[in-house]
C-alpha cells in the first residue's frame, strides 16, 4: 500500500489542513507513514508567518531532494507536494528555487489535491493557488470514524478563513485569502461527526474567529456566540474553545456566552500585539492599549475566572525603547496565563516591511528576552495560583509513568494526574497538588474513582 506523511507548520489552522489533506489522500488509497523516509507522498503545510517559519520549508526541502533521489535509486518514487501559506505566497517560485518538487498547492485548493498529485506522477508538475473555499469545504472528504478516533479526544474545526484586518506587519490577508465564514449547518454536521466518534471537545478554529457570520440553518445570521450556543447543545460535547480572535470583534453576546454557556472554556486569546497607542495604529491594529483594557474589564466581569493569554510583537518598525515598555507595562497589569511573543519580522508585500526605520535586530532580541521573562514569570504565578484548587479535567491520554492520566483544565493547562482510573475523553474532577514547569500535578478528590493500587499505596 502506498504511503503519505504530513508535515505541519504553523498555526492551528495549519494543523486542522492537514488533518483535512489527510483525509483526501487517505480515500486516494494512501495509509499514513511513520516518517518522510517511510513515504511515497510527501506533504510540507508551510507556514509564512514570520521569516524564520518560510525558511525551515527549504531546509526541509534541501533534505528531502536528498532522500527523493535515494529512493529513486532504489526504484521507489516519492512526489513531494509544497501546500499552505509559503505555497500561496509563492507558487511556481518554489518549484524554480526547489525542482524537486512536483506539486504546490495554496490552502484555498486542497479539495483539488488528489487531480494534482494524479497529474504530478504522470509528470506534469502543478501549482493551484486559487481562493476557492466554498468549493473546498463542500467537497473535501469526511474523517472516517476511525480516523477520527486516532485523533484523540480533542478536535479542531474550521469555522472562519481568511481576514480583512490587514494588519500592516501581516501577510494572512494575502495567504489566506478574504474573510469568509462557513454555514453554521455544514459546522454543525462536522462537529456532530466528531463527537460520533469520540470527539469531547471542539475548539472553533479561524483567523479572526469572532468575526464569524456565517449563515445559519434557520436562513439568519449567526455570530460566534450563537454557533458556539448550537454546538454546545450537540450530543456528547464536553468542552468547546475558539481561537483566534481580534479585539475589535469582541461583541456582547460572546463576552456573554463566557457568563452562560458552560461547555464554554473559560479562556480566551486576544492577541493584543502591543502597549503603545501609536505602534498600534502604526499597526493598523483599530484599538488603542485602554480599549484592550476595558475589553479584558468586561471579560472578567462575565467570568471572573478566566484565563487570558495573548500575541505580542516586539521591534515593531520605529518602535522607541519608551514604548516598548508600555508593552510590558500592559501585560504587567492584566497578568496574563499564557502568552506567545515574536521579534517582528519584515514580510514582502506588508506596508511595514517598507517603513525605513526597522528596530536592529540586537534591540528586538533584547526586548524579547525582557518581555518573554516577565510573560514567562506571570504564566507561572498563575500555574501556582492553581495549587489546592478544585479543578475539572479533561483526560486526554495515558501519562508516561504507570498509573498517571495526562489531561487539561478548563484554563488549558496540561496536568498530570496520579492515582485515577479514568478514560480519554472523561472529566474528572481532581485536586492540583503541585506544579512543574510545563504542567501540574493532581490527585483525585473522589475517593470512590481512585485506583485501586494506589488506594492502598495511601
Ligand atoms: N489573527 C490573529 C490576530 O489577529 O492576532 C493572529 C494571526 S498570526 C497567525 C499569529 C501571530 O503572529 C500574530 O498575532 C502576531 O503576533 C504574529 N505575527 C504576525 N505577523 C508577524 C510578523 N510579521 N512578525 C512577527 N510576528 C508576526
Ligand atoms: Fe493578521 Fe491582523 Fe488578520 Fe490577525 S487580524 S490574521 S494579525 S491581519
Amino acid at each position: 500500500m502506498k504511503k503519505a506523511f504530513i508535515k505541519s507548520y504553523g498555526c492551528q489552522m495549519n494543523v486542522y489542513d492537514s488533518g483535512r489533506m489527510a483525509d483526501v489522500v487517505a480515500e486516494g488509497g494512501y495509509a499514513e507513514a511513520a516518517s518522510a523516509e517511510d513515504a511515497d507522498l510527501v506533504i510540507l503545510n508551510t507556514c509564512h508567518i514570520r521569516e524564520k517559519a518560510a525558511e525551515k520549508v527549504y531546509s526541509e526541502l534541501g533534505r528531502l531532494r536528498d532522500m527523493k533521489r535515494e529512493r529513486s535509486a532504489t526504484g521507489r518514487e516519492t512526489t513531494i507536494v509544497v501546500a499552505g501559506c509559503v505555497a500561496q505566497a509563492e507558487g511556481r517560485e518554489i518549484i524554480r528555487r526547489a525542482p524537486a518538487v512536483d506539486v504546490v498547492v495554496g490552502p484555498g485548493s486542497y479539495h483539488r489535491l488528489p487531480g494534482l498529485i494524479r497529474d504530478a506522477q504522470a509528470s506534469r508538475k502543478g501549482v493551484d493557488a486559487e481562493f476557492d473555499q466554498v468549493e473546498k469545504f463542500a467537497t473535501l472528504p469526511r474523517p472516517s470514524a476511525a480516523r477520527i478516533r486516532s485523533r484523540g479526544v480533542s478536535a479542531f474545526v474550521t469555522v472562519q478563513e481568511g481576514c480583512d484586518k490587514f494588519c500592516s506587519f501581516c501577510v494572512v490577508p494575502y495567504t489566506r485569502g478574504a474573510e469568509l465564514s462557513r454555514p453554521a449547518g455544514a459546522i454543525l454536521d462536522e462537529a456532530r461527526a466528531l463527537l460520533d466518534g469520540g470527539i469531547r471537545e471542539v475548539t472553533l478554529i479561524g483567523q479572526n474567529v469572532n468575526g464569524y457570520h456565517g449563515e445559519g440553518p434557520d436562513g439568519r445570521t449567526w455570530s460566534l456566540a450563537r454557533l458556539i450556543e448550537a454546538v454546545a447543545g450537540l450530543p456528547g460535547i464536553r468542552r468547546i474553545r475558539y481561537t483566534t480572535s481580534h479585539p475589535r470583534d469582541m461583541s456582547d453576546d460572546l463576552v456573554l456566552a463566557h457568563a452562560e454557556i458552560p461547555a464554554l472554556m473559560p479562556y480566551l486569546h486576544l492577541p493584543g500585539q502591543a502597549g503603545s497607542d501609536r505602534i498600534l495604529k502604526a499597526m493598523n491594529r483599530r484599538h488603542t492599549a485602554d480599549e484592550y483594557r476595558r475589553l479584558i474589564e468586561r471579560v472578567r466581569a462575565a467570568r471572573p475566572d478566566v484565563a487570558l493569554s495573548s500575541d505580542f510583537i516586539v521591534g515593531f518598525p520605529g518602535e522607541t525603547e519608551a514604548e516598548f515598555e508600555e508593552t510590558l507595562r500592559l501585560a504587567a497589569e492584566i497578568g496574563f496565563a499564557a502568552s506567545f511573543s515574536f521579534k517582528y519580522s519584515p514580510r514582502p508585500g506588508t506596508p511595514a516591511a517598507d517603513i525605513a526605520e526597522q528596530v536592529p535586530e540586537p534591540a528586538k532580541d533584547e526586548r524579547l528576552q525582557r518581555l518573554q521573562a516577565q510573560l514567562e514569570a506571570d504564566r507561572q504565578a498563575f500555574n501556582r495560583a492553581s495549587v489546592g484548587q478544585v479543578l475539572d479535567v479533561l483526560i486526554e491520554k495515558p501519562g508516561r509513568h504507570p498509573g498517571q492520566l495526562n489531561g487539561k483544565t478548563p484554563y488549558l493547562q496540561q496536568v498530570q494526574v496520579t492515582g485515577l482510573a479514568a478514560e480519554p475523553g472523561e472529566v474528572v474532577t481532581v485536586r492540583i497538588t503541585g506544579t512543574a514547569p510545563n504542567s501540574l500535578f493532581a490527585e483525585p478528590v473522589e475517593a470512590g474513582r481512585a485506583a485501586p493500587a494506589l488506594v492502598e499505596a495511601a
